[in-house]
């Protein structure tokens, strides 16, 4: 089968088994468009010639070649894709869930993953050598896994184990993160987590340490230990990875429970306490519902708080009449208040903001990457090197084994 990898964990022959990675040249600036770093979580463009969005038969295309790839290719689709692409998913999820259902589907030849690039490596870990897992769209990166580096986190590890504390450290990486960074978890004991068990996640890690190092995002690592276990604000430290040391004096990293690093969501990052007073003034009587991703003074606002399928959840099961104003990706509740009108949905910002990276995958990449594996080519295919594979899997089923 050709192979045209976008590895950002290209396999280092020769490496002991479970040894670190060799660091990484730093990532240098590329002007948009004009150059692709294979190993940043931007990916690379897509190659070849993709149908026009303006072609009127696009759709069409799509279901013809839908139809003959048939048993052979399976489509997922993430909550926050547009609604063009999601008619076309076999399955609807959020991350973990569409990794578990890539993972049960051994007889698809072709995963072909509507999300971003860190799903589409999850999906890969899970899946057999066989399957060959497919992103439309190599440049469906995500900016919240890019804030954290190989070599960020190798630097900020090295710098807890010369202050003499790396020990007592467990770390934490939330699903949204790289291959390699879910690979340095596994390698160092710890766990992946996603919104829905985070708190399991740090709960079981501070059993057996005494501190967490929470990756990527701060705010899903603070609104968690804060809100739902009890620990002030104070018990956490932000590890800068721009600033030397991370920004923190020894004493500030000895005393802390919660190293988080300095990550963000930049969709649910937009989110504001001002939103949240000012959609209570327009939609009278409202629900606030928000992602855990969004910063702590807005989820300490809100009337409640979960990860996606649990805001889906509460808002399909919500009273007709109710109204509810909700803090996650636009296409999504977009979706929602088109399924659900005799509820009022609204968004919680008053701007529009989409996941840009998520939109990448567009009904012409769809249609490109189908009619490529249908005639015989896989395109952009998603691999990760068995050594970090293994690492990272060691890391997910640590938390599928979370009490
Ligand atoms: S919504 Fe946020 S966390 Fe999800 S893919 Fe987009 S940038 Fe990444």
């Amino acid at each position: 089968m050709a192979r045209t990898a976008s590895d950002r964990t290209l396999p280092r022959p020769g490496r002991p088994q479970g040894a670190a990675p060799a660091r990484r040249p730093a990532l240098s600036l590329m002007v948009l468009g004009a150059a692709a770093d294979p190993h940043s979580e931007r990916g690379v463009s897509c190659p070849g010639e993709l149908p026009s969005p303006s072609d009127p038969a696009l759709v069409r295309r799509a279901e013809l070649a839908r139809a003959s790839l048939g048993d052979r290719a399976f489509v997922l689709g993430h909550h926050y894709q547009r609604d063009e692409v999601i008619r076309f998913a076999d399955v609807t999820g959020d991350s973990f869930k569409l990794a578990r259902e890539a993972a049960a589907r051994p007889a698809a030849e072709f995963v072909i993953f509507c999300g971003v690039h860190f799903m589409a490596e999850s999906a890969d870990i899970l899946t057999s050598d066989a399957q060959a897992v497919v992103l439309p769209d190599l440049a469906a990166g995500c900016s919240m896994a890019d804030m954290a580096t190989f070599n960020q986190v190798e630097e900020c590890w090295e710098a807890l184990e010369d202050l003499g504390i790396a020990a007592s450290v467990v770390p934490v990486t939330y699903m949204n993160s790289a291959a390699d960074i879910k690979a340095f978890t596994g390698r160092h004991g710890g766990t992946v987590c996603t919104s829905s068990n985070a708190r399991r996640a740090i709960t079981w890690a501070l059993g057996k340490g005494s501190k967490v190092l929470f990756l990527p995002d701060q705010h899903l690592g603070r609104n968690t230990a804060v809100l739902e276990l009890g620990m002030s604000t104070d018990d956490c430290v932000v590890w800068d990875p721009r600033k030397p040391d991370g920004g923190l004096d020894p004493d500030e990293l000895r005393r802390a429970t919660m190293i988080l690093w300095r990550g963000h969501c930049s969709v649910h990052g937009r989110f504001t306490l001002q939103d949240v007073a000012d959609v209570r003034e327009r939609v009278p009587g409202v629900n606030v519902i928000v992602h855990p991703e969004c910063v702590h003074d807005v989820v300490k606002a809100a009337d409640l708080v979960g990860s996606t399928e649990k805001i889906i959840s509460v808002i399909e099961n919500a009273p007709a009449g109710s109204a509810w104003a909700v803090g996650t990706e636009l296409n999504l509740v977009q979706r929602l208040a088109t399924a659900h009108s005799d509820k009022t949905i609204v968004y919680l910002d008053k701007t529009v903001c989409y996941c840009s990276t998520m939109n990448r995958i567009d009904l012409p990449h769809l249609v490109w990457a189908m009619e490529s594996l249908a005639a015989g080519q896989v395109v952009n295919q998603v691999t990760v090197d068995p050594q970090t594979a293994a690492q990272a899997r060691a890391a997910l089923d640590q938390m599928l084994a979370l009490p």
